[in-house]
């Protein structure tokens, strides 16, 4: 055995939980009970397993952390379903309920591209009576006016969504979706794959198999995808563990996730927070994150950590957890905010550098699907990038809301 490794099994206080790591360690896959198990480590194991993902993920993809210079644009909140750990959403009659017109949406992706992005990300609810055509139609849009953009865009749900409305196969949906323009999907909507917990906190959504289904003809059609998990609700350890097994053996026939996604679950404004009494400890999501690296670390290589979710400092801090990608600048991001995270809608390039240098890493710009764009020595906020140089605008990129209002949702 690798001294190294030897010499962080002897950090853990506890001998079984050693063992799975090192298993782990030396390349075999975990079982749910035994992913359990880690999941639950605190004080020095926490610590210990902390070590060893951290050692895991420096062997596997060095010292450099990248990110992504994206936009959000949620193009509407109306929905149809009801899910109670969604801030977002709102019934069509809302006062609240918006629209973006398609070609506000190009005009909103051509200025993402033109101030230094690289990639928009396409999501949104699922309104009454919705054309399904919209869906080809603004990505064909879009392509038109900026060819070069990558287009992140419709979660399973949404493709499930257009696939009920047009009649179409979810294989013939896809098919046209990738014809008009769609590079990636965002793995969304997997919450916890298992359908106890799904039945319960987003009733009417698709089921766990679904999910898979459709992900799995995502993949299949050559079009590659991101994994999420959207915990520290109502589930138990052993039901997160269970989903990273499924998002694990999902991987190994497809080869098609680029990154897994931890989304810890923000109750403030959602109905959900009558049962859940706050976020996930800081605890929680320090074991989830070193799992997720033990569990993945030869399927999936790159963990994402959610600055909107987690705050710039812990962000930080969770890169020596297992991380080694730090999302994206999400011009107008607010599914979070409107839940009530408080980190903001957008984070500069040049800030997101800052906090890369600052945990002791290397920073370098990607894009959706991981080249390489740029490896950064030291922070270099120099550098012409239109972003690099506005503060975060309210008048010019929200407050989102005094934005869409003018979009207003039409039956
Ligand atoms: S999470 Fe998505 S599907 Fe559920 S209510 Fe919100 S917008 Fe609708």
């Amino acid at each position: 055995m690798d001294a190294d490794i030897a010499d962080i099994l002897g950090l853990f206080s506890d001998e079984e939980r050693a063992r799975v790591v090192e298993k782990a360690m030396a390349g075999h896959d975990l079982n749910v009970d035994e992913i359990e198990l880690l999941l639950k480590s605190r004080n020095q194991d926490l610590l210990a397993l902390g070590i060893a993902a951290n050692y895991l993920r420096k062997k596997t993809v060095g010292d450099i952390v990248t990110y992504v210079v994206n936009r959000n644009i949620n193009y509407t909140n109306v929905c149809i379903l009801n899910c109670s750990f969604c801030a977002f959403s709102r019934d069509y009659r809302s006062p609240e309920a918006y629209f973006i017109p398609v070609e506000e949406i190009v005009k909103m992706a051509e200025e993402a591209w033109n101030l230094g992005a690289t990639e928009v990300c396409i999501q949104g609810g699922l309104p009454p009576k919705m054309d399904w055509k919209f869906y080809p139609k603004v990505l064909k849009a879009i392509k038109s006016r900026v060819p070069e953009i990558h287009l992140h865009a419709f979660s399973p749900e949404e493709i499930w969504y257009g696939s009920k409305l047009s009649g179409m196969s979810y294989s013939e949906f896809i098919g046209t979706l990738k014809d008009a323009g769609l590079d990636s999907v965002p793995g969304t909507s997997a919450e916890i794959l298992d359908d106890t917990v799904r039945k319960k906190i987003s009733p009417g959504r698709i089921s766990s198999s679904e999910w898979i289904s459709i992900i799995r003809e995502v993949h299949r059609q050559g079009i590659p995808s991101t994994a999420t998990i959207m915990y520290g609700h109502i589930e138990s350890d052993a039901q997160r563990a269970k989903h990273l097994v499924l998002i694990r053996e999902l991987q190994k026939e497809t080869h098609g996730f680029t990154e897994f996604v931890p989304l810890s679950f923000i109750p403030y404004r959602t109905k959900l927070a009558e049962v859940v009494g706050g976020p996930p400890s800081a605890s929680e999501v320090m074991a989830l994150y070193a799992t997720s690296r033990l569990v993945l670390n030869k399927y999936i290589k790159n963990i994402q950590v959610s600055w909107v979710k987690e705050g710039p400092r812990f962000a930080q801090m969770l890169l020596d957890f297992g991380a080694n990608d730090f999302g994206g600048t999400l011009i107008n991001e607010n599914i979070s905010s409107m839940a009530g995270a408080a980190h903001g809608q957008f984070m500069s390039p040049v800030e997101i550098r800052r906090l890369i240098v600052e945990a002791g890493r290397i920073p370098a710009q990607r894009d959706t699907v991981y080249r390489t764009l740029k490896v950064f020595d030291g922070i270099q906020s120099s550098t012409p990038i239109p972003l690099e140089t506005i503060k975060y605008d309210e008048t010019k990129f929200g407050n989102y809301w005094e934005m869409v209002r003018k979009w207003r949702y039409k039956a």
